[in-house]
C-alpha cells in the first residue's frame, strides 16, 4: 500500500472534476519537515512550537529560535510555512514557568492567554518570526482565540516587536499576514466579527471538538464521546467556513479530521481548498481526493447537514452517497 501511495508524491492534489486542494504538513520539528516534504507536502499549515520550549530549561532565546524558523524556511523554498505562536498549558507544560494547579487546565491558563499575560516572552518569539519572515514565506498563527480583544493584544505586542526591529535596523517583512486558530465555540460564534481582525482562519478540530461537545480530548473514560462526526461540529466548521468567504479572507482545516480521508467529501462540500495534516496521512488523503470529485463533496455535505446522528453520519460518510435515492 505504502509503495503504491509513494507513486503519487509527484502528481498534482486535484479531484476528478478539477478542484485543487492544497495538502500541507502539521509539524514540531525540522526533522518532521523533512519527512513532510518526502510525502509532497505543499507546505506548512501548522508548525507547534512548544517542542522549541519543552526541550530546554529556560524560555528559548530569540536567536535561538530565529534559528529554526529560518531553516524552516529556507527548506520550504518559498512555500508557506506558517508558524503557530506557543500554545502551552492545558496538557502542555513547561517545567521552569510554574503554573498554578489547575481545576479544569483545559479551560484554564493556556495559549494566547499566557502569551498576552507575558508579554516579553511573547515579544521574543514574534521577533524570531520576523526575522525568519525575511527567508520565505512566513505567515503567523494565534492559537485558542476567543476574542477580538485578545487578537488586538496580540497585534500591539506584533507591533512592538516590529518596531524594536526597525530601531536596530533589522529586516523583516512588515506585511506578514496574521492569522487565528478557530479552536473555541466563542471564535466560531463571532467568526464574521474575527474575520475582520486577521488575514486568515485555521480551524483546529482536536480542539473545537473538545470544547462544543464538553468533551476533555485526553479523558479516556469518555473518549467514545469525543466525536467529530457530530451534527454540531458540522455547523461549527459551516458557520466559521461562511464567515470567512464572505470576508474574503481564507480557511484551512488543521486538526486531526484534516487527515482523516473519510472526511473529504466535507471539505470539499463546504469549500475548504487547504488542509493540514500529520506528514504521514498526506498520501493516504491525496489518493482519496483524486477519485473523489467536488460535485459529489456538495451533495453529499447537504444530505450531511440532515443528519440527526454521528452514526447517520458516518454511514454517509462510508457509503460515498452512492445510496443516495
Ligand atoms: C487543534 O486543536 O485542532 C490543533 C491543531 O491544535 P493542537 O492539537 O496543537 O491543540
Ligand atoms: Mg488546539
Amino acid at each position: 500500500h505504502r509503495e503504491r501511495l509513494q507513486t503519487i508524491v509527484d502528481i498534482p492534489s486535484v479531484t476528478k472534476d478539477g478542484r485543487e486542494v492544497n495538502l500541507s504538513a502539521n509539524i514540531a520539528s525540522l526533522q518532521e519537515l523533512e519527512q513532510a516534504l518526502k510525502q509532497g507536502a505543499k507546505g506548512v499549515g501548522l508548525f507547534r512550537t512548544e517542542m522549541l520550549y519543552m526541550d530546554g530549561t529556560t524560555w528559548p532565546k530569540e536567536n535561538e529560535q530565529f534559528e529554526v524558523y529560518r531553516s524552516a524556511a529556507q527548506k520550504l523554498q518559498g512555500k508557506p510555512l506558517i508558524i503557530r505562536t506557543l500554545d502551552i498549558g492545558g496538557d502542555k507544560q513547561l517545567d521552569y514557568i510554574s503554573l498554578p494547579e489547575e481545576e479544569n487546565p483545559v479551560l484554564g491558563y493556556r495559549g494566547i492567554r499566557i502569551s498576552i499575560d507575558r508579554r516579553d516572552m511573547f515579544k521574543t518569539q514574534l521577533k524570531a518570526i520576523l526575522r525568519a519572515s525575511e527567508y520565505g514565506n512566513i505567515k503567523i498563527l494565534l492559537p485558542m482565540i476567543s476574542s477580538v480583544e485578545e487578537v488586538r493584544r496580540a497585534r500591539e505586542v506584533l507591533e512592538l516587536a516590529m518596531q524594536e526591529l526597525r530601531a536596530s535596523n533589522v529586516p523583516f517583512n512588515g506585511h506578514v499576514p496574521v492569522g487565528i486558530m478557530i479552536e473555541v465555540p466563542a471564535a466560531v460564534a463571532i467568526a464574521d466579527m474575527l474575520a475582520q481582525e486577521v488575514q486568515f482562519f485555521s480551524i483546529g478540530t482536536n480542539d473545537l471538538v473538545q470544547y462544543v461537545l464538553a468533551v476533555d480530548r485526553m479523558n479516556e473514560k469518555i473518549s467514545h464521546l469525543y466525536e467529530p462526526y457530530h451534527p454540531a461540529v458540522l455547523r461549527m466548521l459551516k458557520l466559521t467556513v461562511e464567515a470567512a468567504s464572505r470576508q474574503g479572507i481564507s480557511v484551512s482545516v488543521c486538526g486531526e479530521l484534516a487527515g482523516d480521508a473519510d472526511a473529504l467529501p466535507i471539505w470539499l462540500g463546504l469549500g475548504v481548498h487547504e488542509l493540514s495534516m500529520a506528514g504521514q496521512s498526506i498520501l493516504d488523503v491525496k489518493s482519496r481526493l483524486i477519485d473523489s470529485s467536488e460535485l459529489n463533496g456538495k451533495q453529499l455535505l447537504e444530505r450531511l447537514l440532515a443528519c440527526r446522528t454521528s452514526a447517520e453520519m458516518k454511514a454517509l460518510l462510508h457509503s460515498g452517497g452512492s445510496d443516495a435515492s
